[in-house]
């Protein structure tokens, strides 16, 4: 039994007591475990060995002893027995994709609910939202998740499906028979829309890899198991194909990640057969050696690809580490869920230089948009957590809604002394194209909005983007000098790549934010990045890779 099999059963272990309101101390400890197993790279029994050693003391005795019976019968009593103490209904809960035990926990002991249905409708009825520590985004992951398992489907978000396969590939890479392990296909593309997780891996004892990932607990059947490829299907109907490569593991990642539009050229446009393509030290290697342009994985889709590729014409394009700061994020002055501070330390942590917090306006109530009161006291507060830091910069900001008829939720005074204004749509969604046009038209019009954020307003799918005519939207930011933004959350991604790749055929400068509404989301940068690279987008035309002192220069100029 390796490691993660049995980290899988303590974690049942910790979700079944936390949800039972057990000893929390021994919960956390059954925990514990399970997240340090995960990482583990001995077996069960050493691991005992190291963790039950006089100077680490680290578990309640119980965790020990169970790892003992599971190494020893593959099964755990207690587990068994917990399973029992908890309806079927209850165990449903677990299964919510996206959903954390403790989230569940708080619903199931105060408010009672014991099935998804019950779920469903307090999510919908916004009853989840008043308990701490949960916004109206847990309420839309809950309603979510539950739709994905009653209803299955066989195309799902990006970020859905990159999350799965990012937990799939840290199992693979931790399993000591792997060699090399990676995402490919359409999540390495970054698709907005995924119909299979494609990984591709090289290993000793298949047979291992095989076994350990069809236990895994999100899989519902074993589709397919060979010495070629594992097929396997989750609980939400998303499949999964795990491709064994020989020894060429490069080779194997360019073959499985390309289109097939992309792969069929690669082969004909180029002069393969006289290609020696073994023993890569990289994936760069392939291109190296046929001599063309390095093609990133995320634009491997059309065949005109490896035109440009031999011409050496593709841009240069922006990359994840160009990034210097967030200028779109929540706190939960509305409807987020972390203080400012937390935001800020946040940002911090991962390497930025400056970032904005741009709460909501007054008449989004749903999302607690802030009052002028409010306004004037946040700018203050922002202003006192400059002075405490160095080398980080809070811009003040507000997402200010663009009203029925193009006009702001705020009058100019107010806008005109923050530092940075993002205007969006959020109501009268279905307006027809003249009307949508001109309304957003009126609003970048005004010199205090710097950026227009999510354009289009679509959530993939669930709602269809507005009509808005983006051409004339582009060229008139192009005159007044507005960005427009690639909203990173993996339910917008708006800027899409396709309408990036318009946008570039004017002068624009274009924001790429994660509308962060929790520490967490701050890492959907990535996926606005992907977006950004198939859109062909190059650095300098993203204004939050400037340095900070170019962004306080252009937000200067624009007002
Ligand atoms: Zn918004
Ligand atoms: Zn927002």
């Amino acid at each position: 039994m390796t490691s993660i099999e049995i980290a899988w059963i303590l974690q049942q272990i910790s979700d079944y007591m936390e949800l039972l309101n057990e000893n929390t101390l021994k919960t956390n400890d059954y925990r514990k475990a399970s997240k340090l197993l995960k990482k583990y790279n001995g077996s069960g029994y050493e691991f005992i060995k190291e963790y039950s050693s006089k100077r680490k003391h680290t578990f309640h005795i119980d965790v020990i002893k169970d790892i003992q019976e599971i190494l020893k019968t593959r099964k755990s009593k207690r587990l068994f027995y917990l399973k029992q103490k908890i309806p079927r209904n209850v165990q449903g809960l677990l299964d919510i994709p996206g959903i954390e035990t403790k989230v569940i926990k708080q619903i199931y002991n105060t408010l009672n609910i014991t099935n998804l249905h019950g779920l469903e409708k307090a999510a919908k009825e916004k009853r989840i939202r008043q308990l701490p520590g949960m916004g109206s985004k847990t309420e839309l992951s809950l309603i979510r998740g539950i739709d994905l398992l009653n209803n299955p489907r066989n195309i799902f978000p990006l970020g859905m499906a990159t999350y799965i396969a990012k937990d799939f590939l840290h199992i693979l890479t931790n399993l000591s028979n792997v060699k090399n392990a990676s995402i490919a296909g359409e999540v390495r593309r970054a698709q907005e829309m995924i119909e299979k997780i494609i990984l591709v891996v090289k290993c000793e004892d298949k047979e291992l890899t095989a076994r350990v990932l069809g236990k895994h607990p999100l899989v519902s059947k074993v589709l397919q198991s060979n010495s070629q490829m594992i097929g396997l299907l989750t609980k939400i109907n998303l499949p999964i194909e795990i491709n064994f490569c020989r020894d060429n593991f490069f080779f194997c990642l360019h073959h499985y990640t390309g289109s097939k539009k992309y792969l069929d050229a690669f082969f004909k446009k180029l002069d393969t057969a006289n290609l020696n393509l073994t023993n890569l030290d990289s994936e760069e290697d392939i291109f190296i050696r046929a001599n063309i342009q390095f093609i990133s994985p995320e634009i491997r889709e059309s065949s005109e690809v490896l035109e440009w590729s031999k011409e050496r014409s593709i841009p240069e394009l922006i990359e994840l580490e160009d990034i210097k700061g967030d200028l779109h994020i929540h706190s939960n002055w509305s409807d987020g869920v972390n203080t400012i501070e937390e935001m800020v330390e946040a940002g911090q942590k991962k390497g930025y230089e400056y970032m904005a917090i741009t709460d909501h306006s007054r008449t989004l109530t749903v999302a607690s948009g802030l009052s002028i009161e409010q306004i004037h006291k946040q700018h203050q507060i922002v202003s006192e957590i400059n002075k405490n830091l160095k080398d980080f910069n809070v811009f003040t900001g507000i997402e200010v809604d663009i009203l029925k008829a193009g006009d702001l939720d705020y009058p100019d005074q107010i806008l005109e002394n923050t530092d940075l204004i993002i205007a969006s749509v959020h109501n009268n969604l279905r307006q027809d194209e003249e009307t949508i046009t001109v309304r957003v038209e009126n609003a970048i019009k005004n010199p205090n909005v710097d950026i227009l954020a999510h354009p289009t307003g679509r959530i993939l799918g669930r709602r269809n983007s507005t009509l808005i005519n983006l051409e004339r939207i582009f060229s008139l930011a192009e005159k007044t000098g507005t960005a427009l933004e690639i909203n990173s959350s993996p339910d917008r991604l708006d800027l899409n790549s396709e309408n990036v790749k318009l946008s570039q055929k004017y002068e624009i400068p274009i924001a790429i934010n994660t509308d962060a509404h929790s520490i967490k989301s701050l890492q959907d940068i990535e996926f606005g990045i992907k977006t950004a690279k198939r859109g062909l987008l190059e650095k300098q035309s993203v204004i939050n890779t400037w340095s900070k002192e170019e962004l306080k220069r252009w937000l200067r100029k624009k007002k």
